[in-house]
């Protein structure tokens, strides 16, 4: 199998890699970490306390679970601190959830763990969810409320009768559930919005809806993408005023395509600074050129949320290596004499830590 990925490390050698150029592809990486080492201007990579983790959603035909499977693949090479995948919500892509996530066991170094959304289920039927996950050997679970169909008249994001109406209630389920089954910790995640969810009666209410979901025993909080740096650190800093201490983990969405993310954007309730819209501006013609930009951009946003002290990064692939890879690459992530170096050249500044 071929694929169109380019090592950035060795500069004369522009060749497609090929899984039989495995040797080759190492020593490159050892290649591009000394050269990188070697660079005098400040690139600082991120220091070893710093985690990432990806987000990849369930596939439907074979030919994309290849794609996902070698995406997954090649990202494992930074060594997330866990992958995750997503449900649809109302179980639409429950099995399909499931099986993406054995395959991942199966294959890669890191932990996986599975998004749960509540909307249009039973108690019944989600915490039938949660059984699968702890049977799968699932130790982390990303608890959502998840969206109501468009169609659906009260718009009050309530599941049936029986269902849990609020992700605070699934997390209590989610967290009693596990208790009940293993003697192992399960992490639990839950979603914030930095820029608030486009739901929420007021950014007060959003916050305090967090606290509820914290309080109920979820470990950290994902943050909805966002592109304005300024508005997660206030954000940031109302959670812990609001005595919110768990890690609030900085969701990237790195920019695979502007007008795509700009829509997405739009629907999630993320903002799309003006600057942003003139630096893609006349891009969507020059395809190189856009995913230069995304990844100097994904990383110089790491980079300045670093300087603030945060050291939990999740990033939103889209299935899709190639931004995530390079951004995580520029920030030093599979590159560990990169790290050495700095490190013992000029640590990072210990900020408010996330
Ligand atoms: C990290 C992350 C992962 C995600 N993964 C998935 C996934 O795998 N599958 C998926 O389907 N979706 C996923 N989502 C999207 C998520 O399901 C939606 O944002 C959903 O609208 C809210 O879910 P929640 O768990 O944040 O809900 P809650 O915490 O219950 O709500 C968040 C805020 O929105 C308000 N709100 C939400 N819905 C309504 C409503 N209908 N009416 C009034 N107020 C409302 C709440 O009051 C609160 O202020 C993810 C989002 C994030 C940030």
């Amino acid at each position: 199998m071929t694929s169109n990925y380019i090592d950035p490390g060795i500069a004369d050698a522009q060749s497609v890699r090929t899984p039989s150029d495995d040797i080759g592809y190492a020593q490159g990486l050892d290649e591009t970490a000394r050269r990188l080492a070697r660079r005098p201007w400040p690139t600082r990579p991120l220091q070893r306390d710093v985690a990432v983790s990806f987000e990849y959603f369930p596939t439907n035909s074979d030919s994309a679970a290849a794609g996902l499977d070698d995406c997954a693949h090649r990202l494992d090479e930074v060594n997330p601190a866990y992958v995750s995948v997503t449900y649809g919500a109302g179980g639409s892509s429950r099995d399909r959830t499931f099986a993406t996530i054995e395959r991942l066991q199966s294959t890669l170094a890191s932990p996986v763990a599975g998004h749960l959304t509540t909307v249009n289920a039973t108690k019944a039927q989600t915490l039938a969810v949660v059984d699968r996950y702890l049977q799968m050997g699932v130790r982390h679970i990303v608890a959502l409320r998840g969206d109501p169909p468009a169609d659906a008249d009260s718009g009050s994001g309530h599941g049936p009768i029986d269902g849990y109406t609020t992700a605070a209630e699934l997390v209590a389920a989610v967290r009693a559930q596990a208790r009940k089954h293993t003697d192992e910790h399960v992490t639990i995640s839950v979603a914030a919005y930095p820029e608030v969810h486009p739901k929420a009666k007021s950014a007060e209410a959003d916050l305090a809806n967090l606290a509820e979901k914290v309080e109920a025993g979820a470990d950290q909080a994902i943050t909805q993408f966002f592109y304005d740096n300024g508005n997660y650190l206030e954000f940031l800093a109302r959670c812990r005023e609001a005595g919110i201490s768990v890690p609030i983990v900085a969701g990237i969405m790195p920019v695979t395509s502007f007008s795509r993310v700009s829509n997405f954007a739009e629907r999630c309730g993320a903002r799309i600074p003006e600057w942003m819209i003139d630096l893609y501006r006349g891009l969507d013609d020059a395809p190189d050129v856009h995913q230069l930009v995304s990844a100097t951009l994904a990383a110089e946003q790491c980079r300045e949320l670093a300087e603030h002290g945060v050291r939990r990064f999740h990033f939103y692939t889209m299935n899709r290596p190639e931004l995530t890879l390079s951004t995580c690459r520029l920030l030093g992530f599979g590159c560990p004499a990169v790290v050495e170096a700095a490190e013992s050249a000029r640590p990072l500044p210990q900020a408010q830590a996330s």
